[in-house]
């Protein structure tokens, strides 16, 4: 667990990032705030399209050309959107580390993989020898549970599995303080899901790491974090530690991500009807009403505010204040009138 009165490796505040598109700006991350402090993991969970991964490209300044972000990430104190394009490049590998959904996709099928360590280690450490290099990569390599006859092999001779843990190996290697892992697992089979997440567990326990892991398996979340923040359309509705919000789910987005989730005790398929909505004109009001079981009036036309949960944490819900609705507020909003804010 991890010391909660420890400074925070990485302070977020009103982060917001947006797209240009012939259609209009797509508000993709829309006033995103949280800390993470070291040793802490923080699981983001959402369906897709809800902004996750443009959250964590976007605190690593790893965003498509054309895009632009605003806001405040201080990383150790030093405000990361304020710096040079040539600063924030530095920063990356030793001190902020990334693993990507699909390793394939990101490692040169030419270079085997002592290239790939070499590349990645010279860049930031370029005094060491080849020698003190490859004991490094075979350090990471072993933590990672690859044998050091593979460190001349090419990335298309190891299997799914063993390329998402030679990623980790890659981000790791410099031993970042703060490392965002974007769906490490999507793909993978349920052992090797198990083994990653073990790794992702060591990791905090043994280097301090502070982890944002980007996931939509819930049940992920539940047993590699500390804490969770729940991202719908853009905005974190929900936050706190994993063994309050999943007992206590307070906003209903939260309670019906989790009721759709697959458990042994599954009897039946259940997904959350309807889809998240278009960034480009969302809802007005709060985001989710067109799909909430819970919706009232004044959720059509009013954005909640954040509201501490009682265990710590926030919610952004009408249901949990911040103040008290009057009847006409608090109304049920009909069906007729979901759809018609549907169509709007
Ligand atoms: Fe549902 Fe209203 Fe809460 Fe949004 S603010 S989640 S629509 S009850």
């Amino acid at each position: 667990m991890s010391d909660m009165t420890a400074e925070p490796v990485i302070s977020a505040r009103d982060v917001r990032v947006w797209y240009g598109t012939t259609r209009g700006a797509i508000q993709a991350v829309d006033g995103v705030s949280f800390d993470l402090r070291p040793g802490e993991t923080l699981g983001l969970v959402g369906e897709s399209g809800c902004g996750k991964s443009t959250l964590g490209r976007g605190l690593m300044g790893l965003l498509p050309e054309g895009a632009k972000r605003d806001g405040e990430v201080r990383y150790r104190g030093r405000d990361i959107f304020a710096m040079s394009a040539k600063e924030a490049y530095g920063l990356r590998g030793s001190d902020l580390g990334m693993i990507f959904q699909e390793p394939l996709t990101r490692l040169n099928p030419l270079m085997r993989i002592s290239e790939h360590f070499e590349e990645t280690i010279t860049q930031h450490e370029p005094k060491l020898s080849k020698d003190e290099v490859r004991t490094r990569a075979l350090e990471a390599l072993r933590m990672m549970g690859i044998p050091p006859t593979r460190y001349r092999s090419y990335p298309h001779e190891f299997s799914g599995g063993m390329r998402q843990r030679l990623m980790i190996a890659l981000a790791l290697v410099l031993r970042p303080a703060f490392v965002v892992a974007d769906e490490p697992t999507t793909a993978l089979d349920v052992l090797v899901e198990a083994q990653i997440v073990q790794i992702l567990n060591d990791l905090r326990r043994n280097f301090d790491t502070a982890l944002l892991l980007i996931t939509h398996n819930v049940g992920i979340v539940a047993e590699a974090c500390d804490r969770v923040a729940v991202m719908y359309a853009g905005r974190i509705v929900e936050q706190g530690t994993v063994a309050d919000v999943f007992s206590d789910p307070q906003h209903p987005y939260t309670r019906e991500l989790l009721a759709s989730t697959i458990s042994l005790s599954t009897t039946g398929l259940r997904f959350i009807p309807g889809s998240p909505p278009d960034l480009v004109d969302p809802p007005a009001g709060c985001r989710f009403h067109p799909r909430c079981p819970d919706a009232m009036r004044i959720c059509a036309t009013t954005s909640p505010v954040p509201t501490t949960r009682e265990a710590g944490g926030t919610v952004e819900c009408w249901l949990r204040g911040p103040r008290d609705l009057t009847p006409a507020e608090r109304a049920p909003l009909a069906h007729e009138e979901l759809s018609d804010a549907d169509e709007a």
